[in-house]
């Protein structure tokens, strides 16, 4: 099924949503209902009591969901007239939202266009609306795979001071198969969410007295960390990057300078020292990364000059907006800045991608890619010459092409700076996350100074790239781990091993003292692992094992000893069987190293 297609199912749907609501709570003020990715929404204002005005029960979204089923039996097609300004007042007289609606709609010179469904029946029902219809509304919206999933409050427009209405929410999907699957997936993600399994596998911790969205991260979840920056710094090391520090605080002149002052005005946490000056806790790095290349005056042939940081960022988000990793108030980002010439840009940005699919790839993220391009017939939104755009965003088009990359054109979502390069990352359940993003920034070193001394012995401007590659690690961990399920593979387990004696029987104390040799071999090794030294049988021993996800189980029993030989079992497919500790260390280095 084509997008149009589901699109067109879903708002039909909220047309029926609406419909249903009207027959069965017929003083209730209809607003709006649009479609959404999974589904779709209509806002009422129940003409109830204020506390409860936003509470409609299950039951009663049981009974909309029956009463939508029933109407829908009527509704052959949509069909449309164009009423004037008064006729539509007069209409709506009674409904103050529908009231400014159309008054908006006449302030853009637009027609107001009402559609009616089943007409003719007495199920049939008008609602102002631009169009976008199912066909057959009877058919298509009886085989869809649909349903009323729950309510929420919703101010008017979004807008805080407004009413708060009652949202209520459907999902949809072309047929009941794909609802089902999009059900499992729902259950499934709920089982990976980073929040518990951050808990249950003690990565990351979050305290009162420290604050909200100001994650504490424990010893395993610090080893995790490390171990992705050092990857990330792996990869950079082969392309010239080098590595820079910078404090956490500056002057508020740098972000004036910049322009971030104003950018991020509401998201700066400022501190007023004891002389009253006035500094701002960083929310980015890169107006501190153009003052280590404004140092001194470069060659063209010292370009590009690569810096990369991993440093903790700040931004006051609001209390509502934080969630677990994934919005958060201080977050590190695995940042670089390229410095370089304008005829340089095509090769840097060739590094970065390799940098970033190497990256990704290694986790089995399946990458898409927008092209983030100025909208040329807003040229006043960016900033710069428009040929000089054009120029740039056929680079990045010519990459896309040569590395066969899987993409699309986004007109209007370059940066008012410069064009991007957005990863797109599917996960292991299908859900799509936003990743690395590489930027072209023709801003910053315009309002730095930024330049080099050419062939010709004048000054020129150069380019800067913003090339993070996990972005913030925070949100690259929550969805790690959500990718994951919290089953890391062995490169990257915070415990890699757990080494099990038996412990039973007359050999107990030979198991042991075999466990201890095995655990001093295998950390000498650099291999992270563990002995249960708990006095709980066997069966215990292997739960706590599985629980713990380590990626690899070493038994050491009776028969092991006989043969000098351990017993290995892998989390991921089961009984490995009896191996030497030779053959053990092989594999456990060999999958470290290839990560997989
Ligand atoms: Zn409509
Ligand atoms: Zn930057």
């Amino acid at each position: 099924m084509n997008n149009e297609k589901i699109a067109h199912i879903r708002h039909s749907l909220a047309h029926l949503l609406a419909a249903a609501v009207m027959e069965l709570y017929p003083e209730t003020l209809n607003t709006i209902g649009p479609a959404v990715d999974n589904g779709f929404y209509y806002d009422f204002d129940f003409s109830r009591p204020a506390d409860s005005a936003i509470s409609i029960s299950d039951k009663e979204l049981t009974t909309i969901e029956k009463k939508m089923r029933a109407i829908v039996k009527d509704w052959k097609s949509f069909e449309h007239k164009t009423v004037t300004a008064d006729e539509a007042r007069a209409i709506y007289k009674n409904n103050p939202y529908k009231l400014e609606l159309i008054e908006e709609i006449i302030a853009k010179g637009e027609l107001i266009t009402l559609y009616t469904v089943g007409a003719g029946t007495k199920n049939a029902f008008t609602d102002l609306c631009r169009g976008g219809h199912s066909e057959h509304p009877d058919k298509d919206l009886t085989e869809a795979g649909w349903r009323l999933t729950r309510t929420a409050g919703a101010y008017w427009r979004g807008v805080a001071t407004n009413k708060m209405l009652t949202r209520i929410y459907g999902f949809a999907f072309e047929n009941k198969l794909a609802l089902n699957d999009y059900d499992t997936m729902l259950s499934e993600a709920e089982k990976r969410d980073h929040k518990k399994l951050g808990r249950e596998l003690d990565l990351f911790t979050f305290s009162d007295l420290v604050g909200s969205g100001l994650p504490l991260w424990t010893p395993r979840g610090t080893m995790m960390r490390n171990l992705l920056d050092a990857y990330v710094w792996e990869l950079r090391g082969k392309h010239g990057y080098e590595k820079v520090e910078i404090p956490h605080i500056t002057k508020k002149e740098l972000y004036e300078k910049s322009g971030h002052w104003d950018k991020f005005k509401d998201e700066l946490f400022k501190i007023t020292t004891r002389e009253g000056h006035l500094f701002a806790m960083k929310p980015m790095n890169c107006p501190h990364h153009t003052q280590i290349y404004a140092r001194k005056k470069w060659s063209y042939r010292e370009l590009p000059q690569r810096y990369a940081n991993t440093t903790v960022c700040y931004r006051d988000e609001q209390s509502g907006e934080l969630s677990g990793l994934s919005r958060v108030r201080a977050f590190a980002q695995d940042d670089a800045h390229v410095f370089c010439r304008p005829s340089q840009v095509k090769e840097e940005l060739l590094r970065v991608w390799d940098i970033v699919h190497a990256f990704y790839g290694t986790f089995g993220f399946v990458l898409k890619l927008r092209l983030s391009l100025h909208d040329p017939l807003e040229p006043e939104k960016y900033l710069g010459d428009p040929a000089r755009w054009l120029q740039t965003e056929n680079i990045l088009r010519e990459i896309a092409k040569e590395k066969g990359a899987d993409y699309f054109e986004g007109i209007g979502e370059a940066a008012f700076y410069g064009p991007k390069l957005d990863f797109m990352a599917n996960d292991s359940l299908g859900r799509q996350w936003q990743v690395a993003t590489i930027q072209l920034d023709m801003n910053m070193p315009e309002r730095f100074e930024l330049e080099c001394t050419n062939e010709e012995g004048t000054s020129e401007r150069i380019v800067m790239i913003h090339a993070a590659i996990m972005g913030s690690i925070e949100r690259f961990f929550s969805i790690l781990i959500e990718h994951y399920g919290g089953n890391f593979p062995l490169w990257l387990a915070p415990e890699q091993v757990v080494i099990i004696p038996v412990g039973a029987g007359d050999n107990a104390d030979r198991h042991h003292k075999e466990a201890a040799l095995l655990y001093e071999h295998l950390h000498g090794l650099g291999i992270r692992v563990r002995v249960d030294l708990s006095d709980a049988g066997f069966g215990k021993k292997i739960r706590t094992a599985k629980t713990s996800r380590a990626p690899y189980f070493v038994i050491i029993g009776d028969k092991d000893l006989e043969a000098g030989k351990i017993t290995l079992e892998s989390r991921d497919h089961g009984q490995v069987g009896q191996i030497s500790k030779d053959e053990l260390v092989a594999r456990l280095l060999k999958e470290t190293v290839e990560k997989k």
